[in-house]
């Protein structure tokens, strides 16, 4: 199996670690370069004004047999020289057995160049870090920790099963390298600045935090700062002793608004020429004087949504897309968040939910997502929230004959931009994607119905019309513990006396479009794109369908399009809500006349 590991060698790089540098008894880990440049010289030393023993081509893929981070050993066309490693995308070949979180006891993990506890010590971070498999030996497994290979014990690692969550990563997800790591910013806003430090000795620390004022808070501080200073001084005492190691600790004390606070401190543990990092985040209700649990106190849903907003953020830093909310909901990571105010940010150590070789990531949930799941009054948060005006534009996009493995892409850009749309669902495919349909009502979407088996209803008999719409507003219902299904897209938009009958007795309104955008026919995003910002006016009801992977890249391009352009994106049904008579069961609407829309003003 091939791993790009590119970026991963640029940390090894700033780690100063070369993995090439390992034992050669075990399952052997081999590179390949792909040469990036126009044309690449193989020179017979590692230095450039070496003889040229030939010349390749970009694409022509090399063994790589050394890597000194600048120039590589390579065989290339039966030859053997020295290419420049920046020209050259780098991956590694090697067994994937899957993926371990690793028991989260607060301790430092210590990664072994060999199955052997008293073996060199070649990669460290917090215990809870999540790790790629590679081999199994003994009681140790061979795990990819970042740019690097070794060792742990068995007992430390909790093997993932298939979809189980670890912040966005499913098990047999790829571990690709990440676009850009975040770090937080010494944004110092309240407290008064303590310093803890000790400069003399093997081991030296120097801790800045805030004194707040609040019990609970500086309490919490005080004895984090302790615990940690148990744990290295410990672990430096028996894993690195005779050297150095230093422990620091910077910190970001926001005001987000006038009640709420948020505290998060950063810290850094050095020793033996590696470095673990750990964090502590505390928000902070100032008006109460009491400490709030993110877990606990600031969603709906118990944080389910926020799960799902924390899978696309780490979605945008993993080259894979995630199902980490369609898992087993893990919302651990939440004791890394702090309220900010922008959003709620997630700083994640090294390793930490995120497998190693993600490097330290914050990942920001925007308050534009997260701000109607929140119970949090607050100002900064208020005004995030979605109020609809109908006195601005609006319109409503509509999916049909989905869900597909199209219909994430359309998700994720509406969630971006916080924006609804309505999909009408196919009911025979509610079962297969079932976590796209939990996922697109979790994000406040409307699902409607498009009948059982897309069947033109016309030709049904009342009986059948009624079963067809029933079966899948049950499985709707179902799934999701509970939604119902308001509105019907009948397939052709065939509706007859029976198919309104029906459709009024069930509380149902009948979803025509005003622009068809022809996507099925034309299957070319620029076309739908053009379609659909030709169609864009007040009140309309868009028809297009997320089956095909052209019509995702028209709607990830369309959707901020519309919102830049001042639309407003709403489902079919908040779109009707504006009707001046109300959305009537057994009605066809293709859109809403601005002349019928009521405003705030009437
Ligand atoms: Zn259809």
């Amino acid at each position: 199996m091939k791993r790009c590991v590119s970026l991963l060698l640029v940390l090894a790089l700033v780690f100063g670690i070369v993995p090439w540098a390992l034992a050669a008894d075990e399952a052997e880990i081999t590179y390949t370069g792909t040469i990036t440049g126009g044309s690449l010289h193989l020179r017979k030393e590692p230095n450039a004004s070496a003889k040229v023993l030939n010349t390749y081509k970009k694409g022509t893929k090399v063994e790589i047999l050394e890597n000194d981070g600048a120039w590589c050993k390579v065989k290339a066309g039966g030859k053997t020289g020295y290419m420049m490693a920046q020209y050259l995308d780098i991956e590694a070949n090697y067994p994937h057995l899957g993926w371990a979180k690793t028991t989260d006891d607060g301790t430092v993990l210590n990664v072994r160049a060999q199955a052997d506890g008293s073996s060199e010590i070649i990669f460290m971070c917090m215990s809870g870090a999540v790790f790629e498999l590679v081999e199994e030996k003994g009681d140790w497994y061979r795990v990819r920790a970042g740019a690097k290979f070794g060792y742990l014990p068995k007992a430390k690692c909790h093997v993932m099963e298939e979809g189980e969550f670890a912040l966005g990563l499913s098990a047999g997800g790829d571990g690709a390298p990440i676009t850009a790591a975040g770090m937080y910013s010494a944004v110092r806003e309240m407290g008064n600045p303590r310093k803890t430090s000790r400069d003399e000795g093997d081991f030296t620390y120097s801790i800045s935090y805030p004194a707040l004022g609040i019990a609970a808070a500086d309490e919490k501080i005080e004895a984090w700062i302790q615990e940690k200073l148990t744990v290295f001084e410990a672990d430096f005492r028996q894993n690195h002793a005779g050297g150095k190691a230093s422990f620091t600790v910077e910190y970001q004390a926001l005001n987000v608004d006038s009640r709420y606070q948020s505290v998060l401190l950063f810290g850094e543990y050095k020793a033996g020429g590696l470095k673990a990092e750990t964090a502590l985040a505390l928000n902070i209700d100032a008006g109460e004087g009491k400490l709030l649990s993110p877990e606990r106190d600031f969603f709906r849903d118990e944080a389910q949504w926020a799960l799902f907003c924390l899978d696309s953020a780490a979605g945008s830093v993993m080259s894979t897309p995630t199902d980490g909310y369609a898992g087993k909901p893990d919302t651990s990571w939440l004791k890394y968040a702090v309220l900010a105010r922008d959003g709620l940010q997630v700083f994640l150590p090294a390793g930490l939910y995120l497998p190693a070789a993600f490097g330290t990531q914050r990942l920001l949930l925007s308050y534009a997502q997260l701000a109607d799941r929140m119970t949090l009054s607050s100002p900064v948060i208020a005004a995030h929230l979605r109020v609809i005006d109908p006195a601005k534009p609006m319109i409503a996009l509509t999916f049909d004959d989905g869900p597909s493995e199209y219909t994430d892409r359309i998700l994720k850009v509406l969630a971006e931009y916080n924006a609804r749309a309505t999909f009408c669902v196919i009911g025979n495919k509610v079962e297969t994607y079932g976590d796209v349909i939990k996922r697109a009502v979790a994000q406040g979407n409307e699902i409607a119905c498009h009948t059982w088996n897309h069947t033109k209803l016309t030709t049904l008999s009342a009986a059948s019309i009624r079963s067809q719409i029933e079966r899948t507003n049950n499985a709707v219902r179902e799934l999701t513990g509970g939604y119902e299904i308001k509105v019907l897209r009948p397939p052709y938009g065939s509706v007859n006396k029976n198919v309104r009958t029906v459709c009024a007795e069930l509380d149902m309104v009948i979803a025509h479009w005003k622009i068809d955008t022809e996507d099925w026919s034309t299957r070319n995003s620029t076309k739908t794109y053009n379609a659909i910002m030709k169609g864009s006016k007040n009140g309309v009801i868009i028809l297009c369908h997320d089956l095909y992977m052209t019509t995702a890249a028209a709607a990830e391009k369309a959707i901020p399009k519309l919102i830049e352009k001042g639309f407003q994106l709403v489902t079919v049904s908040e779109l009707l809500s504006f009707h001046k008579d109300g959305a009537q069961p057994g009605t066809v609407y293709s859109y809403l006349d601005p002349e019928n829309i009521v405003t705030a003003g009437e």
